[in-house]
């Protein structure tokens, strides 16, 4: 098919098909459903970068437990037990993989995958720590919520919808998205619950399909729902390299998780300490302390299949999250949410820094918040919100962040606003618009002094930027001034006082004043004299 004839829309695309079809004798409708659809479902985490480069990097996979711990430290602080026991993980399963892939050293023995369990209060680094893991092996990883299997109704064709993601992830390359890690977040959520009217609300058929897939089976590399990609191959039939019609989940890595808010009281009831803890301040370190003895019975009492659970050998539980380890994220993660913050204002040329002591106040506030690291974006959200509008319109390049200004922000925007001068950066903000206007017609505008001072007397009087009243005021000058302007001659204005009061009176009367002129003279429309 010629470039010309590739077809723009979801509706084009459809129409030459039936064409093609119809020719054939074959008759189908099309619902742009299934393709919204995948739209809406498409993998949120980034495309591996090359492929190829990807698989090669699975072949040579040599990394040792310590070191991809070592490498985890970097990113994740604490949760030195779950750093371990995904390291461990993680080792065994691509080491077998690389095996598999160069057939080297195949074990008479049976594989049993490593798929892992993670417990954990949410915000703790339980997503994170997999993502830095598929990070630094370079595989595909998509994440889900075990929640959205049991909405749509069609629960099977869903689950393997994440294996499709996989692909999509490793850019089309079946062969690596074999190799990726799928994580599942809310796994407690998939447990046997029974309606009122006693049918089984799709608890236990989500695990019987998420059971397939972390066991071994073949999943159709195209879903039946998307229509779209069969589309496409049909229409690209003999142009493409065959790619395989299905892929195995034999070698992908599932890692599973959750809260598992009631597990505990079930631990305890087993080891018969069901009142320890209460009362306690501590009851939620206490907890945390029972969630590391969970065995298997414990997960079937809360609800899940034997055999489900059976298929997750690898389980542990990462700790709550405390103030000092949420200042140690602030202060020494490579993932620091305050390198954004930092970038994000040295986008406007501001340089963003914070005492230590800020740390630890934002560290306590965030604490409260009781949603683990993720407490900490709510508080510098909350710190930042009137600072990161006000600033950028302002000549301020140092913003320094103490503890007390950690507590009350307004003081310190108040503080620095009063302290520079609004002229100076409203006449930037003029020349900023002068530049917007010259790339959108060509002409160079300039501001009589007397302009300037009004311009910026009125975006005062009205709160407004200078740039926002300009483009308000000037609306019609873009298409207005090049009537003004003679053929060859410079084009530029200056913006006088008169403009700026009654800027639509000036632009018609200088248009008609320069009509007359060019009548008069015989020629051409004339820039000035302009009214008064
Ligand atoms: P969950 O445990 O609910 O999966 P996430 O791993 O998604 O939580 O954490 C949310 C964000 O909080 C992460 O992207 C990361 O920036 C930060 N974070 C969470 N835990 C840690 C940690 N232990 N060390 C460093 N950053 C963390």
């Amino acid at each position: 098919m010629a470039d010309d004839d590739k077809p723009n829309s979801f509706e084009e695309l459809t129409k030459q098909f039936s064409e093609v079809l119809g020719k054939v004798g074959a008759n189908l409708q099309f619902s742009a459903f299934p393709f919204e659809k995948a739209k809406a479902e498409a993998p949120k985490e980034e495309a591996v970068e090359d492929d190829r480069e990807a698989l090669q990097k699975i072949q040579k996979f040599n990394y040792k437990p310590r070191e991809v711990k070592e490498y985890l430290d970097r990113f994740v602080i604490s949760q030195d037990e779950a750093k371990k026991v995904l390291s461990v993980a993680i080792c065994d399963h691509y080491n077998h993989v690389r095996n598999v892939i160069t057939s080297k050293n195949r074990s008479r023995y049976e594989y049993m995958k490593q798929n892992v369990l993670i417990l954990g209060p949410t915000g703790v680094g339980k997503t994170y720590l997999v993502r830095t893991i598929a990070r630094l092996i370079g595989v595909p990883f998509v994440k889900a919520d075990a929640t959205k299997f049991t909405e749509t109704g069609y629960v099977g064709g869903d689950v393997e919808d994440l294996v499709r993601n996989l692909i999509k992830i490793a850019n089309g390359n079946v062969e690596l998205a074999q190799y990726g890690i799928i994580f599942i977040d809310e796994i407690d959520k998939i447990t046997n619950a029974i309606a009122d009217n006693g049918r089984d609300v799709s608890g236990r058929g989500v695990q019987v399909n998420l059971l397939k897939l972390m066991e071994e089976t073949e999943v159709n590399v195209m879903s039946q729902a998307d229509m779209l990609s069969q589309m496409r191959t049909l229409m690209s039939l003999g142009n493409i390299k065959k790619q395989p019609d299905k892929i195995s989940t034999k070698n992908i890595l599932f890692i599973v998780s959750g809260a598992f808010d009631k597990l505990s009281s079930i631990i305890k009831k087993r080891i018969g300490t069901e009142q320890i803890g209460f009362g306690s301040s501590h009851v939620e370190s206490q907890d945390f302390e029972f969630l590391t003895q969970v065995q298997t019975e414990d997960f079937i009492q809360y609800g899940f299949e034997p055999e489900f659970i059976g298929r997750l050998p690898v389980r542990v539980a990462c700790q709550l999250l405390r103030e000092a380890e949420l200042e140690k994220i602030l202060s020494s993660s490579e993932g620091s949410i305050l390198r954004q913050y930092k970038e994000d204002f040295a986008g406007y040329g501001i340089d963003l820094q914070f005492h230590p002591e800020a740390l630890r106040v934002i560290a306590q506030e965030a604490a409260k918040e009781k949603t683990g690291a993720r407490g900490l974006l709510t508080v510098l959200e909350r710190i930042f919100r009137n600072l990161k509008f006000e600033l950028p319109s302002t000549d301020i390049r140092q913003l320094t962040i103490d503890a007390e200004s950690a507590k009350n922000p307004e003081i310190l925007l108040e503080q620095l606003l009063r302290g520079c001068a609004p002229s100076d950066y409203s006449s930037r903000d003029l020349e900023r618009f002068a530049k917007t206007f010259e790339s959108d017609y060509g002409i160079v505008l300039t501001f009589t002094p007397e302009a300037e001072g009004r311009l910026i007397e009125l975006a005062r009087r009205q709160s407004k930027s200078v740039v926002t009243l300009c483009h308000q005021l000037f609306e019609d000058y873009g298409y207005g001034l090049p009537l003004l302007l003679e053929k060859d001659a410079p084009k530029r204005f200056e913006i006088p006082l008169a403009a700026v009061e009654n800027p639509g009176d000036f632009l018609s009367k200088a248009i008609a004043q320069s009509y007359q002129n060019r009548s008069d003279n015989g020629d051409g429309p004339q820039a000035g004299p302009v009214p008064n």
